[in-house]
């Protein structure tokens, strides 16, 4: 075990990460791609609530080439952990502070329009340095980047200045896990059109990149040089049918102690706005779990845990710090034994895909809300 054993196993909740199933997904995800393309990890959101500098380690000796993350803090967050990879920001920085910042922190930015791009020359001439920048366009997303049409003019504009290297050009997928690939077509081909006309123009092409973790398990064709993946480094599919196209592995569990059992008479409200009533005899147990531990508070009587190996109704309002779970089918169970919320145990599994389609949000919005007040633990 390592140093945090005594102090988890007085922990109320906990999250595990089980590093071998990054490294399994990381090899499954590589027997996907070209042996040119290279695989980037995306590590945003403190590896969407997995630990960023933890994950970091662990997947780039299996494999992984590059690192992406959201922020300026992220990766500076990495540089001090010793991380030496190539970092890109895929945010889009406008201050002459944090410029200064990725210029000391040896970061890639991206840059999405020419004027943030003449912040940036300002602040790399007046420090005497250059950087490897990558370009954003937009082919459909409608967030970040230039249109897709200005690509040559934009780039034209950047190789004016020595400052900056052009690392790559890229886009993002609107709708790659849709089973209806007609906007990711055409996203694709609006990118084939620009780098013909950057062609055209006599511009050497650098590294290209376009697909996320959908766009990386839909089509080999959308792959370029690189591939930009999160979700799917984490063992989720971004999608049901795209499940079948190689095979992940959850790596988050998340763990909390029973606190209290009790026995409630028919009629007594539990929780919160009493929205579940006892309608006989109920025997229930408090559970040291709560939304402000990331457990969405939507899921109150929609979710099941798993103790023991057979599942547990969730019932009440979840609260801040606790929830409540009808055991009523179980004898003998004890304060401080281990409930699963999200994990296997024996056949059983519970899937962040389970909360997400429960609720009608997404898997990487469950993710990514395991935060500050869970212990991480390393499996
Ligand atoms: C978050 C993000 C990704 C990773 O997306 P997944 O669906 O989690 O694989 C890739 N590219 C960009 C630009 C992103 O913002």
């Amino acid at each position: 075990m390592n140093h945090f054993s005594t102090e988890y196993q007085q922990q109320r909740a906990w999250v595990n990460i089980n590093h071998q199933a990054l490294i399994n997904n990381v090899q499954a995800l590589k027997s996907l791609l070209n042996p040119h393309t290279q695989l980037m990890a995306v590590i945003k959101a403190d590896a969407y609530g997995h630990g960023a500098v933890k994950v970091a380690q662990t997947i780039l000796q299996s494999g992984v080439d590059s690192l992406a993350i959201a922020t300026l803090p992220e990766g500076i967050e990495l540089r001090e952990a010793g991380i030496v990879v190539p970092i890109m920001i895929l945010g889009a920085i406008n201050s002459i502070e944090q410029v200064k910042d990725i210029v000391e922190y040896n970061l890639e930015p991206t840059l999405c329009t020419p004027h943030q791009a003449s912040i940036f020359v300002e602040t790399l001439a007046q420090l005497n340095a250059t950087l490897p920048v990558h370009l954003k366009l937009d082919t459909g997303m409608s967030r970040l980047g230039t249109h897709w049409h200005n690509a040559v003019d934009f780039v034209q504009y950047i190789q004016q200045f020595p400052q900056l290297q052009l690392a790559s050009i890229y886009s993002h997928l609107a709708t790659a896990d849709d089973v209806d690939t007609s906007v990711t077509k055409l996203q694709h081909s609006r990118f084939e059109e620009a780098i013909s006309a950057l062609k055209a123009s006599g511009i050497k092409i650098p590294r290209l990149h376009l697909a996320n973790s959908a766009g990386t398990l839909l089509d080999r064709t959308l792959h370029y040089d690189m591939v930009r993946v999160g979700l799917a480094l984490y063992g989720i599919s971004p999608a049901p049918h795209l499940k079948d196209k190689v095979k992940l592995q959850p790596a988050l569990e998340v763990k909390a102690r029973i606190t209290q059992i009790k026995t409630l008479s028919p009629g007594t409200g539990v929780s919160y706005g009493h929205t579940f009533k006892c309608d006989r005899s109920t025997t229930i147990a408090v559970v040291g779990i709560g939304y402000a531990d990331g457990i969405p508070r939507l899921l109150s009587n929609k979710m099941k845990v798993i103790i023991r190996g057979k599942f547990a109704q969730q019932i009440g309002n979840i609260t801040m710090d606790q929830l409540m779970l009808n055991v009523s089918n179980f004898s003998d169970l004890e304060v401080g034994e281990v409930v699963t919320l999200l994990g296997k145990e024996g056949d059983l599994e519970v899937t962040a895909d389970d909360w997400a389609s429960s609720i009608g949000t997404i898997s990487w919005e469950i993710l990514c809300s395991f935060k500050h007040r869970l212990p991480r633990v390393v499996i």
